[in-house]
């Protein structure tokens, strides 16, 4: 295919300056990087960034991040930076990590939904750094994949839904994290993080000496109840069966608890670790990985979460994870995949 590049099994980034000019000259490319994919447009062209709004089908007042390569890139889109937001980008990047800065006038509102902020990742995935020094410009990129599905993790994914949508494509495999960057945003000396991922709030404490947990995030995983958070805004994540998340910090509790919905059901999918995959007496089941390693819960579960629908389950069951590290951006997924229907056993 003609606008296809496939970097699998190959470092010749060279061919990457195609995917680059496309960007340059206005158009959008299907890219990735350590987190997701990304669904990527000139960050400083506005007629460019709607493209990706049309595209993803993603409600204007969502901003986008912009995704740049070096530090030379941030004086030209951020101003009136502080040394602690300095600190976090220096330990950080390139990683995934997304600061929320003041921003330039340069910056176009239809990326940052009007805001006088703006979010900005340096992306640590290979293809996407050469690809933005290509453009010579920031990229801006929201996850790929049509507003409301689980984020893509590989191009076979989202094929279907973004290929006619999109002017090039580079696949470059799986995505290392598999879940979107860690978004903060520093208020009154203290870091905020509003978005969890793979950069945890330990990992922030002990670059900065201090961090906050977004009330929203904490209040999810804390109750549950059905509450309105802001992130309910949007539905996110979700497949088109019904989904329950379950919790226990004692294992044998919550596997209790999901046998027992289990039997309500007439034709359940159970989506667990590989662990407890074994006391599930159902016909359908995903193991997303070994409890004992929540980077490859991470990596599988956007995966996981859309080959739920062709089990043409009654319901869908995921058995939740530990609020450590990593585990708190996976329950954070989770949590919205579910539409807000968690039950702590
Ligand atoms: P996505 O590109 O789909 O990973 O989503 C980007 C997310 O980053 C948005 O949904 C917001 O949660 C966050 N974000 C981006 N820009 C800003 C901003 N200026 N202020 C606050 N949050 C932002
Ligand atoms: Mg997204």
């Amino acid at each position: 295919m003609e606008n296809y590049l496939d970097l699998k099994n190959t470092t010749d980034y060279s061919k990457l300056k195609v995917a680059g000019e496309i960007i340059k000259d206005g158009g959008l490319v299907l890219f990735p990087t350590e987190t997701v994919y990304g669904l990527g447009a000139n960050g400083l062209d506005e007629n460019a960034v709607k493209k990706i709004y049309k595209a993803k089908g993603r409600a204007q007042d969502n901003p986008l991040i912009l995704h740049v390569s070096n530090f030379d890139m941030i004086p030209k889109i951020a101003q009136n930076i502080s040394d602690i937001e300095y600190t976090l980008m220096k330990t950080f990047w390139p990683g995934p990590f997304t600061i929320i800065l003041e921003r330039t006038d340069i910056v176009p509102d239809i990326v940052t939904a009007g805001l006088d902020t703006v979010g900005i990742r340096m992306p640590s995935g290979i293809i996407a750094n050469k690809l933005i020094s290509y453009a010579d410009v920031p990229i801006a990129a929201p996850s790929a994949n049509v507003s409301g599905r689980p984020s893509g993790t590989n191009i076979s994914d989202v094929f279907e839904e973004l290929s006619d949508k999109v002017d090039y494509i580079v696949d470059g495999g799986e995505c290392e994290v598999g879940l979107e960057s860690t978004v903060v945003r520093v208020v009154d000396g203290i870091p905020n993080i509003l978005r969890p991922g793979k950069i945890s709030p330990e990992d922030i404490k002990k670059a900065v000496g201090t961090v906050k947990i977004d009330e929203h995030i904490l209040k999810d995983i804390e109750t549950d109840e059905k509450v309105l958070s802001p992130g309910m805004k949007y539905r996110h994540y979700a497949p088109k069966a019904d989904c329950i998340l379950v919790y226990s910090e004692d294992n044998e509790k919550m596997i209790k608890k999901i046998q027992e919905i289990t039997q309500k059901y007439t034709n359940p999918l159970v989506i667990s670790c590989n662990e407890n995959a074994k006391y599930y007496d159902v016909k359908n089941k995903i193991l997303y990985g070994s409890k004992e390693n929540l980077n490859e819960i991470a990596q599988n579960i956007f995966k996981d979460l859309r080959k739920v629908d062709s089990f043409k389950p009654d319901i869908v069951i995921i058995e939740g994870v530990k609020n450590d590290g990593i585990g708190l951006a996976i329950m954070n997924r989770l949590i919205r995949a579910c539409e807000y229907h968690f039950i702590k056993a």
